[in-house]
């Protein structure tokens, strides 16, 4: 019997897991397959980079993964990376207002408040604003509904001034999307099902989130994510390492993929060769799946959008940053009048990141609809972060350096509909294309964790196609 060609499109984290539990699983089965990957950059690794210089770890994309999603620490310890693998340090997070920082109140569970106190004294709402959040405890539930933006969701349940103070600063922060267009089904189903279940979202988050004591057990010393301390590009690095079995071909770009009567594609690449595949698993951003597969079924890919957000990393020597607040960092409201939409205290939230007398601040600009600031000039883009952090806190001189890393249209949106969309393009697409896998940030989940989940479960899916 012929060997099976698999062929991997996509090197960032999602085609790297496919590859790896790809090879694993062939071997544990003592099975043979040819695989390749193909990745347009002539580097591995998408959208994690690592600038490791002097003594700094500084992320130029994610920076931690969520402990709590088991993939990601698996996929480290498989590697051998387990010794790397470090907590963020515990510590307050803050919401920067026009009238500057107030700390999230202890027991908010992504901005929903789980006890009464904290909100009650709480400095980010007015008194109105936290008459309209108790209005939680007895509103009905709300109709059984397919979907609904995230902003309908909670102004519906807490008002407005708690979702724009504190619930949009933290949620858009992980899509820099639009709350009131961002999908509730596709980004945080559970908050529904816990309405559903609960009616009250304060009453159901108490509940049913088992997190909600242990976050404020003062015996955890260690925060929910996880990094490592060579840096994330240390995964990138060891899953590149541990591909014996895989043939790379980096700096080639899929220009075209065409189902061939026999059942197998033909992948033309932009060196002017041709792979045949078996069966394809897709690691690609929606955009470059939406130019390779032309059929009207994924028009869907070709209109979602992405927004474009830049990481500003400025360094300082300690004596220079002066904070009255003890943390690791804020998110910003958006009515604060701030072009910053969240700052990282570096060197506070990972200690490893930085020499002990330097401080690094990590500044995000841009989320949907103000996007061109991600155009500026670096310089600019420094002394905008600059000015917005002096009102935060007394910094003397110059930053010492500055990193700053451009993510033009990288942040899939998953407005209303994504679930459902996603759902009708699967369908068609193991009817039309079968043994063809999407898999990535664009479809089912934006976070690390959730890009090795899809990378694992098309090599699932892929292994039980080629009945290997
Ligand atoms: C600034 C930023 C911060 C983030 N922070 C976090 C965080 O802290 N924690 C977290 O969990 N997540 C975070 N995320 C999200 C997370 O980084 C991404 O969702 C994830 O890395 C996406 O991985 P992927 O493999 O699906 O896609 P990508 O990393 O985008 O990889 C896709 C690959 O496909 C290649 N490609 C594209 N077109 C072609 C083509 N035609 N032919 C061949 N190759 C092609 C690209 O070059 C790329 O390497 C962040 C994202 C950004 C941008």
């Amino acid at each position: 019997m012929n060997t099976k060609k698999i062929v991997i499109l996509g090197g960032g984290l999602t085609g790297l897991s496919a590859a790896y539990y790809l090879q694993k699983e062939l071997a544990a089965r003592s099975e043979k397959a040819e695989i390749t990957l193909i990745e347009a950059s002539p580097r591995l690794g998408g959208k994690i980079k690592t600038v490791r210089k002097d003594g700094y770890v500084i992320e130029r994309g994610p920076d931690s993964f969520l402990e709590r999603k088991s993939s990601a620490p698996e996929l480290v310890k498989d590697l051998g990376l387990e010794s790397q693998l470090v907590n963020n340090a515990v510590g307050r997070s803050y919401v920067l207002l026009k009238d500057g920082l107030h700390p999230i109140p202890r027991g908010a569970v992504m901005g929903i408040p789980t006890q009464v106190k904290p909100f009650v004294t709480s400095g980010l709402f007015s008194l109105t604003g936290k008459l309209r959040a108790a209005g939680d405890f007895i509103l009905p539930k709300g109709e059984q509904q397919n979907d609904q933006s995230l902003g309908r969701f909670f102004r519906r349940r807490l008002g407005d001034e708690v979702v724009e103070n504190l619930i949009e600063p933290l949620l858009s922060g992980i899509y820099a999307g639009d709350i009131d267009k961002l999908s509730l089904m596709s980004t945080f189903p559970q908050f529904y099902e816990t309405e559903q279940e609960h009616r009250s979202l304060i009453l159901g988050m108490k509940k049913s989130v088992p997190g909600t004591s242990q976050k404020h057990d003062p015996s955890r010393k260690k925060g929910i994510f996880q990094t490592l301390t060579g840096g994330l590009e240390t995964l990138i690095e060891a899953l590149e390492e541990s591909l014996t079995g895989v043939r790379v071909l980096k700096g080639t770009r899929v220009n075209a993929i065409k189902k061939q009567s026999n059942g197998t594609y033909e992948i033309g690449l932009s060196s002017g060769l041709q792979v045949e595949a078996d069966s394809v698993i897709m690691a690609l951003p929606h955009t470059a799946a939406g130019s390779l597969l032309e059929d009207s079924e994924f028009d869907y890919f070709r209109q979602m959008p992405s927004t474009s957000v830049a990481t500003v990393a400025l360094i300082f020597s300690k004596e220079n940053v002066s904070m009255t607040k003890e943390g690791t960092g804020f998110v910003i409201s958006r009515n604060g009048g701030y072009s910053i939409t969240a700052c990282t205290w570096t060197n506070k939230k990972w200690p490893h990141t930085a020499p002990d007398d330097k401080v690094i601040l990590r500044a995000y600009v841009g989320k949907a609809g103000e996007e061109t600031i991600v155009d500026q000039s670096d310089e600019q883009l420094a002394a905008i972060v600059m000015e917005d952090l002096k009102k935060t806190m007394a910094i003397s001189g110059k930053p010492e350096d500055y990193v700053v890393s451009r993510w033009k249209q990288s942040m899939p949106q998953y407005n209303v509909g994504h679930r459902e969309n996603m759902e009708r393009i699967s369908h068609y697409t193991s009817q039309t294309y079968p043994g063809l896998y999407l898999a990535g940030a664009s479809f089912g989940g934006v976070g690390l964790p959730d890009c090795i989940d899809q990378g694992k479960a098309a090599v699932k899916k892929t292994m039980e196609y080629l009945k290997l």
